[in-house]
């Protein structure tokens, strides 16, 4: 049996608040209402498994909770899912009902699955069931990868993963019931959905969601007493384009107890900006859907550009090398694939034990598919993806992450990914794709390969450009680099 509740705040719910959404808002007593409510109402429907239309929307998070609850796991959709997608995951994960908000529009993949919309109210009085006891072992969510590689995989995180994560987080970042979070990210992935919605829940604190991620929305919420922002890199990129031209931005973010950045590398760049501009430095954090957290800087910790932090408490993590030995070493020659283990961890891809056995090295390490390096000090910085960032040009293996950041810095670019393709001569090629500062005059190949030959090593300057008017990327903001290939390189 859990040895406490997930949510120890709704036990004895009082009027503190707990969730707000644009305009709407619910107490703890009135989410306690609601969720306990719905719960009682999955349970007497013999509900196994259900799916959640998982709009940035109060019912989400109504949906979600009630399912916890209740002891159903919960299946969040992405609302912007392409039919195919959608049916892809449906047709994985069989839920018998979907929750929704009462006015959402569905697209015909939901048609066969019964619909119930949540009500974020209910009559005074009307019955709440105790939350049904389950084991740490239980399935509580299945969250499906961002599809960032390959198909997305169907996740199925036990409750004790969801505990774990959150209450080392807390202890990384000192967070408590009176912190209050800003959130402007979607509600169908680890980061919105269990950080950004249940994390605050599980510290009795509140989140504030601005329905859409607005500069102006962080600068009105943390002046208006948040304490806490999370969000992705793209976030953080637009907040470094509009410090010059809002003050306001500049004094909220001054004031904000923590910033918090994931999903995805944040460019030193932008890290910087933002650090001179405000006197914040903005920390990260490294997670997955499979793992959870696995790292982060910790409140008190110095927030070093580039690096993710340390491991959190009670996660084990190691470097290992391609012939599955352990890296003891630091600095930038050692790198290895992260693999990790801990209570944070997955039980398995639904329905695809193959990749389950595949992800899992002996030992029960979990594979992370990352690559990274270490300081001294055990700060660990993530290079890449094993399968698309690493490059390996001339009997080097150069991290696409440093030549994104370098060509960053120039003052022509604006958004930069790099990739590797076959060259004859050196194996792998490094190319750049660039979204120029001023589409009218982009900076030439010359002038990148330079500004990177001088900055990092001669062996890692682009040998092609690609000019974009935007990046591929998906709805969490991550580059989607299997969309990156030069027509006449493609095998
Ligand atoms: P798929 O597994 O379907 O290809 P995905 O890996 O993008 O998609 P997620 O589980 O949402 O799906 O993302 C986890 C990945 O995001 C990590 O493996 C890592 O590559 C990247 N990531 C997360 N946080 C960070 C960070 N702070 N810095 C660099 N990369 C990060
Ligand atoms: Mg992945």
């Amino acid at each position: 049996m859990e040895p406490e509740p997930l949510f120890p705040a709704l036990t004895a719910p009082g009027d503190a608040p707990a969730l707000r959404f644009g305009d709407r808002e619910l107490s703890y007593a009135q989410l306690a209402a609601s969720a306990g409510a719905l719960a009682g109402h999955l349970a007497g429907a013999g509900a196994t498994r259900v799916a959640v239309w998982a709009t940035p929307a109060l019912e989400t998070a109504v949906g979600v909770v009630a399912a916890l609850l209740a002891g159903v796991p919960a299946v969040p959709l992405n609302p912007r899912s392409g039919e195919r997608e959608l049916a892809h995951i449906l047709g994985d994960s069989e839920p018998s009902l979907v929750l929704t908000a009462p006015g959402d529009d569905l697209p015909p993949a939901l048609g066969a699955v019964a619909r119930l919309d949540v009500a974020t109210t209910v009559p005074p009085g009307t019955a709440v069931p105790a939350p049904r006891e389950m084991s740490p072992a239980a399935p509580a969510l299945i969250v499906y990868t961002s599809g960032t590689t390959g198909p997305p995989k169907g996740v199925v995180l036990p409750r004790r993963a969801l505990s774990a994560t959150l209450d080392a987080l807390a202890d990384a970042w000192r967070w408590t019931g009176d912190d209050v979070l800003v959130h402007g990210l979607p509600l169908f992935h680890v980061h919105g959905l269990i950080l950004g919605v249940l994390g605050p829940l599980r510290r009795g604190g509140s989140v504030r969601h601005l329905g859409r991620f607005s500069t102006e929305g962080v600068a009105r919420e943390l002046a208006g007493g948040a304490t806490m922002l999370f969000g992705v890199p793209t976030m953080y990129h637009r907040i470094a384009e509009a410090l010059p031209d809002e003050p306001g931005l500049v004094k909220a973010l001054a004031g904000a107890r923590l910033l918090v950045s994931g999903s995805a590398a944040l460019p030193v760049h932008d890290h910087e900006r933002i650090a001179s501009a405000t006197g914040r430095r903005v920390i990260e954090r490294y997670g997955m859907s499979e793992t959870l957290m696995n790292t982060s800087v910790r409140a008190d910790g110095e927030a070093r550009a580039g690096t993710v932090g340390v491991p959190l408490p009670g996660v084990e993590l190691r470097l290992v090398d391609e012939a599955g030995q352990e890296i003891s070493g630091t600095g930038p020659e050692a790198v290895g694939e992260i693999q990790v283990r801990g209570p944070n961890l997955f039980t398995e891809y639904l329905n695809r034990p193959d990749a389950t056995a595949e992800a899992f090295a002996e030992g029960g390490w979990f594979r992370t598919g990352d690559m990274a390096v270490r300081d001294p000090d055990g700060y660990v910085r993530i290079v890449g993806r094993k399968a698309t960032d690493l490059i390996k040009s001339g009997g080097y293996k150069i991290g696409a992450g440093e030549i994104e950041n370098a060509l960053l810095e120039h003052e022509g670019v604006r958004e930069a990914a790099v990739t590797g393709e076959p060259d004859p001569d050196l194996g792998e090629r490094v190319v750049a794709w660039i979204v120029p500062a001023d589409p009218g005059a982009p900076p030439s190949l010359a002038v990148l390969a330079d500004h990177v030959a001088s900055r990092l090593a001669p062996h890692k300057r682009p040998r092609v450009l690609h000019l974009l008017d935007a990046l591929p990327r998906n709805d969490m903001g991550k580059v989607l680099k299997r969309g990156l290939t030069t027509p006449t390189a493609r095998p």
